[in-house]
């Protein structure tokens, strides 16, 4: 009898009533270790309710208080990362190592929501008419929801409810039903950390909690991280029912090599950012952009032999270099567009495909593979992969360079790899795209800075977490008042300053 697992609803577990179940695999063996419940739209309406009943308690604490719950939170989740590392390597299929990191940069994140007394306050003209002053207040939305990825079961679901919850929200998380089992675990965290019943649920469950979320009107905003054409469709329907709405979309982020970089390092960070967590990253770089033929010819000579001997291990795995993909379904669709991008033309200088390890030949494992010949046109090139898979496209010159990107269907991040501060600042502005690294592959900003692709890989205009994120959970409200309150005539005549 395999486990199951269900929600997480007014300040404790409950389980699924729908008889609906998602299976929840581990990647490495192939099995099923859990099935996931998958809400119906009256319990996704219960953990509305329950955020709806927390509300006016916790909108109305001041903001050190919540603050003090988001430190507290932070001490009971260093405490339990070992626990939370092997509970997401095991369901998501990322090495041990790798998941730290995932929970890291969620902790960055709630570290900088400790900071919301400072972050919420606003602005304040003294006389600015005669006995007036103006002033604004950030106040929160009301109940939020965040739909999230499996790529990132920890980190997405904090920059998410990190920010809103320390703004004097409530929230509802529904996660990836590939991977539950972290977003639960946080949130029982955050109970512990004092955070009053109801704030934080979480409901497990596909398209029809979603559409449950989006369809009730109690729901002021919504978050989503993942595929661009569920980005779409959340973020039209949502804003249709004028929700605040973001949704942060797919990606095909470009690596570009002038001929001047230090080759070694281009390829080092290359091969991190590539084939890091199988590929399975929104700011992974699945496509590398040599500037001519010799910067071409020389990175994949360099790069063959380091596809080939990538260490590929179980996830609970402390030394591998990557772990199993997600699903087998996934694996496949990944074959299929390795097979595709041959037919297009493109040549197959690694081949991933067919790759067992031994002991876990049911596993999910999929070897590196490198592609090179890639262009514009090719559907393997305008589609995100999400798998160990790096095409290079070779740019004649600088101009191409930028073009590629920029003419991208998807704009999350890019990065360029150069010596040349004036090509590099060129770039940097030049590039249609929203996160830039210089020298630097995967260019996440840090949790004080705000995270947010353009194009297909974006759709709203306020970005995740740091500034942008308070500004996303809260809104202005803008006071003018007159002391004394003296007597006053009629005006018939918009009120100026002149
Ligand atoms: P996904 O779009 O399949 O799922 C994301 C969420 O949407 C999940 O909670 C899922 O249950 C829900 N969902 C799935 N189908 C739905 C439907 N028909 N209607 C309503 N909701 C639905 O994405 P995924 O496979 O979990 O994650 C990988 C994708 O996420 C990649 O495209 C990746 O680039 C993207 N991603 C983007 C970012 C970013 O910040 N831009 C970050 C991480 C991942």
């Amino acid at each position: 009898m395999v486990r199951e697992i269900g929600h997480f609803i007014g300040g404790k577990r409950v389980d699924g009533a729908s008889g609906r179940f998602g299976d929840v695999f581990n990647p490495a063996t192939g099995e099923v270790q859990a099935r996931v419940s998958l809400a119906t739209r009256a319990e996704t309406a219960r953990a509305i309710d329950a955020a709806e009943r927390a509300l006016p308690e916790w909108s109305a604490m001041n903001p050190q208080r919540r603050a003090r719950v988001m430190f507290k939170f932070l001490e009971l989740v260093q405490k339990d990362m070992d626990n939370l590392a092997r509970m997401l390597s095991s369901e998501h299929g990322k090495i041990l190592p790798d998941a730290r990191g995932d929970i890291q940069r969620g902790i960055e994140v709630i570290e900088f929501a400790c900071g919301i007394p400072h972050l919420q306050k606003c602005e304040y003209t003294e006389q600015a008419g005669p006995g007036i002053d103006v002033y604004s207040m950030r106040q929160p939305l009301g109940v939020c929801a965040g739909i999230t990825p499996f790529n990132f079961p920890a980190m997405i679901p904090m920059w998410m409810w990190g920010v809103a919850i320390a703004c004097g929200n409530t929230f509802v998380n529904k996660p990836s039903e590939k991977d539950p089992s972290v977003p639960l675990r946080l949130a029982e965290l955050m109970m512990e950390a004092g955070l009053p019943e109801g704030v934080l649920n979480v409901v497990n469950g596909d398209k029809d909690a979603v559409d449950a979320i989006i369809e009730d009107s109690r729901v002021k905003a919504i978050s989503f991280v993942g595929s661009s054409d569920i980005a779409q469709y959340i973020y039209a329907n949502g804003a249709a029912r004028n929700k605040r709405v973001q949704c942060f979309g797919g990606a095909k982020n470009h690596l570009i090599v002038l001929p001047d970089a230090d080759m070694e390092n281009v390829v080092n960070n290359l091969i991190g950012s590539a084939y890091g967590s199988a590929g399975e990253r929104c700011m992974a770089t699945p496509v590398a952009v040599p500037v001519g033929e010799k910067a071409a010819d020389t990175l994949v000579k360099m790069l063959k032999p380091r596809v080939e001997s990538l260490r590929i291990g179980p996830s609970m795995s402390e030394d591998s270099d990557l772990g199993p993909l997600v699903t087998a379904a996934h694996k496949k669709r990944i074959e299929g567009y390795i097979q595709m991008a041959v037919d297009e033309g493109q040549k197959l200088v690694v081949d991933g495909r067919g790759f067992k390890l031994q002991g876990y030949e049911s596993g999910f494992f999929l070897g590196g593979t490198l592609l090179d010949g890639a262009k514009p046109g090719h559907k393997s090139y305008n589609d995100e992969i999400f798998g160990p898979v790096l095409q290079i496209v070779r740019a004649k010159n600088f101009e191409e360079a930028i073009a590629l990107p920029s003419k991208h269907q998807y704009g999350n991040g890019v990065a360029i790899f150069t010596r040349n501060g004036d090509a590099a600042r060129e770039f940097v502005r030049k590039v249609d795209v929203g996160m830039v690294g210089v020298n630097v592959p995967i260019p996440v900003p840090v949790a004080y800075h705000s995270f947010g692709g353009w194009k297909r890989s974006g759709f709203g205009d306020t970005n995740q977490y740091g500034p942008e994120g308070v500004r996303f959970w809260t809104k202005v409200k803008t006071v003018t008042s007159r002391w004394p309150d003296d007597v006053q005539g009629a005006e018939f005549v918009i009120p100026t300053m002149g």
